[in-house]
C-alpha cells in the first residue's frame, strides 16, 4: 500500500519546523492561562530536540483541530482494525485447511473401516 493513499485520507494538520504534525497545547503563563496554541509535539519530551514552532489559535480553530485529531485517531484505529481483520482472515483460512485435512483423514479411515467390515462379513459368510 502506498503512503500517499493514507495521506489523502488524513486531514492535513500543520507541521512544525521539524516536519512533524503539531500538537494542540495550552499556555501555562499566568497572564494567559489555558490559551490554546499549536506547538512542536516534541516539546517537553525527554531527550528529543524540539523546535520553537508556535501558533496561537482561537476557540474555533481549537475545536477544528480537536476534530482533526479525533478523525486521524479514528483512521488509525480503522487501520489497526483492518490489520486485525486480516489476521482473523488468515487464521480462518488456516483453520479451514486443517478442517479439510481432518475431513480427508476421516474419509480414509471410514473407507478402511468399510473394507474391514466387508472382510468381516466375508469371513462370516465363509464360516457358514
Ligand atoms: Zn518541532
Amino acid at each position: 500500500m502506498s503512503s500517499s493513499l493514507f495521506a489523502k485520507r488524513t486531514l492535513g494538520q500543520p507541521h512544525c519546523f521539524c516536519k512533524v504534525e503539531v500538537t494542540l497545547r495550552y499556555s501555562s503563563t499566568t497572564r494567559n492561562p489555558g490559551r490554546p496554541f499549536l506547538g512542536c509535539p516534541k516539546f517537553n519530551t525527554r531527550g528529543s530536540p524540539y523546535c520553537k514552532f508556535f501558533k496561537r489559535i482561537d476557540s474555533n480553530e481549537e475545536i477544528k483541530f480537536q476534530l482533526q485529531e479525533f478523525n486521524n485517531e479514528l483512521l488509525n484505529k480503522e487501520k489497526e482494525l483492518q490489520k486485525i481483520l486480516d489476521d482473523v482472515e488468515k487464521t480462518k483460512n488456516e483453520l479451514r485447511k486443517r478442517v479439510d485435512d481432518v475431513e480427508k483423514r476421516e474419509m480414509v479411515v471410514s473407507t478402511r473401516e468399510m473394507v474391514l467390515l466387508e472382510k468381516e462379513t466375508d469371513l462370516g459368510m465363509d464360516a457358514h
